[in-house]
């Protein structure tokens, strides 16, 4: 027997009564109880086309003996008889249920992926899941649903815009920034890349001690408005992972006073659109353009040390970027320094992964 939350969602013909409709069908299945049901709540449409109508919203809690894949089968027949059509992604529907928390299960595999991918940051999700089940554990985040609820309601929301150099995360953070109007935190230093050069001690410590100040809780602002930062302090940590093995200590000591971003967008990329980056910078080095500037200290650090050339840069920011998605998604992780909120992004397509981190930051309010 397995606990879920499953979220609901509707704003196309009659919302109210779709919501009733879903309802009462999860009712008769055979092998799921249904054990509380959120009131509906009106909420705006994020992501998406413009122009939708408002969304109804809420949540339900359930055991099952369905397996997962077997509950997201059940929710998709559901939607299908209640004229659930797919066209435009993130489009009006009449119907959307998604499987939000399955136990304690975390997996990500094709067609289905648990904890759903991007409800740490919705407003719109939580507060359904709070009402009815406030205790319930984000395996991945470690904490309760409720905890995910506040952790979005700061005063002033800190995201943090995560990614290997040729990520995009500087140009994607300037966008979040500019479309919601929120402070924009440029990294004050590159984080190093790892290589075997002596003074690499010296200039991580350098680096970090800049980047450190720049999120020291101190000075952190309280406006209400935010702030999107392009770079996360942990990022030190992992680049230096096997290579400094005073790192933590030293970590701990200049970093120990930083705040905690709310939520991390992970930038991720192929090693194909890394490697093609890095020749776009190659051929146009700035200040013929900023785009990806931040590969330009990179290939500069790497080349000068690492003879395989462009190969092995891409392999370096590969493994990286792997490193830093583990750090962040691993469960039972309890770093300080992790944010309770993660949203993965892809990021071979730049204007795509803008509108979904704008989505994702937008889902908070
Ligand atoms: P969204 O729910 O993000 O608005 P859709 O309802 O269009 O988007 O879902 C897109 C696809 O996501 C579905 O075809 C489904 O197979 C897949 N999916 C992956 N994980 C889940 C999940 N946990 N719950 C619901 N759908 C999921
Ligand atoms: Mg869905």
């Amino acid at each position: 027997m397995a606990r879920c939350l499953i979220g609901c969602g509707s704003n196309l013909g009659r919302p109210r009564q779709h919501l009733a409709d879903a309802l009462d069908l999860l009712r008769t299945m055979p092998g799921v109880t249904l054990l509380a049901a959120s009131r509906p709540r009106e909420t705006r449409a994020v992501g998406g086309p413009p122009g939708q109508g408002t969304v109804l919203n809420g949540a339900v809690l359930v055991d099952t003996e369905l397996s997962p894949d077997d509950v997201l089968g059940m929710l998709t027949a559901i939607e299908n008889t209640l004229h659930r059509e797919r066209t435009e992604r993130w489009g009006p529907r009449t119907i959307d249920l998604d499987l939000l928390l399955y136990d304690n299960a975390a997996f990500d595999r094709d067609g289905l992926t648990v904890p759903h991918p991007r409800m740490t940051t919705r407003r719109f999700v939580l507060e359904p899941c709070v009402e009815i089940a406030p205790d319930f554990i984000h395996p991945l985040a470690g904490c309760t649903v409720r905890e995910l609820l506040d952790n979005i309601s700061r005063p002033h929301p800190h995201v943090a815009v995560i990614g290997v150099p040729g990520s995009g995360a500087p140009e994607v953070a300037a966008h979040v920034a500019d479309t919601l109007l929120a402070r924009l935190l440029h990294a004050p230093a590159a984080v190093p890349t790892p290589d075997d050069r002596p003074d690499y001690a010296r200039r991580w410590e350098k680096s970090l001690a800049a980047s450190a100040a720049a999120v020291s809780a101190e000075t952190w602002p309280q406006d209400p408005h935010g702030t999107v930062a392009d770079f996360w302090l942990d990022t030190f940590l992992v680049a230096a992972e096997e290579r400094l093995p005073e790192a933590d200590a030293t970590f701990a000591r200049i970093a120990g006073n930083a705040v905690t971003p709310n939520v991390g967008i992970l930038l991720v990329a192929s090693a194909a659109e890394l490697e093609e980056r890095l020749a776009f910078r190659q051929r146009r080095p700035a200040p013929q353009t900023d785009t990806f500037a931040d590969l330009s200290a990179t290939t500069t650090a790497l080349t000068e040390v690492t003879p395989a050339g462009t190969a092995g840069t891409v392999r370096t920011l590969v493994s990286l970027q792997e490193r830093l998605r583990r750090r962040l998604l691993s469960p039972r992780n309890d770093a300080p320094g992790r944010p309770k909120s993660v949203v993965v992004v892809e990021a071979d397509d730049l204007g795509q992964a803008m509108g979904e981190a704008v989505a994702a930051v937008e889902a908070m309010v």
